[in-house]
């Protein structure tokens, strides 16, 4: 059982919690349980971690040791663990916390962004066996050479997946605010659906391209392990809910499921680089090294032969790394002068059906020009096609595409 920061916000919300852990365990279940830290409460660390950097900010903002941001940050996932084994303790369940280190949940050493290598949890195993709750913290874990790590903002739903693939858990149930996963996002597009079930493969699409509703690594390592992994309401755990499972269980496959969008997008254009082998290595090569995501690439024509201009995307929090990587390498690019923007967002269709139906992305771009909306880059692959587009457009975008794909709730 997982429950993100919503589900545990504060003392009442956790008695809650452990009613429904309490429940599973008088079912004749054993329980481990991944908690989130309070609602809020990471947002509140991370901001500590930046306050602390700023003196020296001419110009990029100070970037803090990523090492001890994760101290920092996995900080409110501790309260959250100790305080469910408390309240299990008390309701006369027997309980214990798990830090990521004890457990042991092991991770790269890719800190503030950490992935999960490996989770061996033989002592928790025994204690679970043995009819003892394990409520582990989640979000952290430990990299090699004992320091504290951190798998990313929404990193829970990951530590969950990874211990009941560990464990070899029956199911993972992710309990979070909403009951289940939505055709898109209900506070944008109010007639959005619930789906009953989503393939693995769209879910991660989703999730990477920005539905908030589970991290992407953990869809990741619940389709490689092929865990049996449900999202359902802590609030309503009795109705709905999605699961996710394999391409081959969904018999009904339209060509769209579903509409994700993200506003943490930045784009940055180099102009009049040199056209000429070894130029897009000497831009993404460094990118790479500073650790940069980069997203969608478009590199134009090149009108006179000798220059081009190259545009790619990352994330908002990446651009000032990226800016300082580029303008490091100024002189070994070569290029004229470099522009950049955070007002753009991405908004993409996902579905598997599009490998069978022709004319998905056409439906896509026609509606995008109806509403008078300039699409800026394109990238697709098998099983969605994304746009990058000014941010004040995001709303619209999706509500016409949520109708022009009939999702829309009858
Ligand atoms: N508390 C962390 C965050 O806010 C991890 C999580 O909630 O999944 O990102
Ligand atoms: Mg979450």
């Amino acid at each position: 059982m997982k429950f993100g920061g919503t589900s545990v916000a504060d003392i009442d919300r956790i008695r809650h919690v452990a009613t429904l852990v309490k429940r599973e365990v008088e079912r004749g279940n054993k329980v481990a349980v991944v908690v989130s830290a309070m609602a809020g409460e990471t947002n509140k660390l991370v901001a500590w971690t930046n306050d602390a950097a700023r003196p020296d900010a001419a110009g990029l903002a100070a970037l803090p040791d990523q090492r001890e941001y994760d101290v920092v940050v996995a900080a409110g996932e501790q309260v959250t663990a100790g305080l469910l084994a408390i309240t299990l303790n008390a309701m006369g369940i027997k309980a214990r916390s798990w830090l990521g280190w004890q457990v042991p949940i092991n991770t790269s050493a890719v800190h503030g962004s950490a992935r999960i290598e490996g989770v061996p949890a033989t002592d928790m195993q025994a204690a679970i066996e043995n009819g003892e709750v394990a409520v582990v913290a989640g979000f952290q874990g430990v990299a090699p050479g004992t320091r504290i790590s951190t798998l990313g903002r929404g990193g829970s739903d990951t530590s969950a997946v990874a211990v009941a693939a560990g464990i070899s858990a029956a199911r993972c149930d992710i309990y979070t605010d909403v009951d289940g996963v939505y055709t898109t996002d209900p506070r944008i597009v109010p007639k959005a659906r619930r789906l009953e079930k989503i393939a693995f493969e769209e879910m991660l699409e989703m999730a990477s391209l920005g539905a908030k509703v589970l991290q992407t690594r953990s869809v990741e390592i619940a389709m490689l392990h092929r865990v049996p992994t449900r999202v359902l309401s802590t609030f309503t755990p009795d109705v709905g809910g999605t699961l996710l499972c394999d391409e081959e269980d969904i018999v009904e496959k339209k060509p769209v499921t579903g509409i994700a969008y993200s506003r943490d997008e930045a784009k940055i254009t180099l102009h009049k680089v040199p056209d000429k082998p070894g130029v897009a290595s000497a831009i993404f090569g460094p990118l790479a090294d500073a650790g940069v995501n980069v997203d969608m690439i478009v590199q134009n024509v090149s009108e006179d032969g000798k220059t081009t201009d190259l545009t790619f995307t990352c994330t908002r929090g990446e651009l000032n790394r990226a800016l300082a990587a580029i303008e490091a390498q100024s002189k070994a690019i070569g290029y004229r002068d470099v522009t950049h923007t955070a007002d753009v967002a991405k908004v993409s269709i996902i579905g598997i059906g599009m490998r069978a139906h022709p004319g998905v992305a056409q439906t896509m771009f026609r509606t995008l020009s109806d509403k008078g909306i300039n699409i800026q880059v394109i990238s697709t692959s098998e099983i969605k096609v994304s746009v990058l587009i000014a941010e004040e457009y995001v709303e619209l975008a999706v509500r016409a595409l949520h109708s022009a794909y009939e999702l829309d709730a009858a």
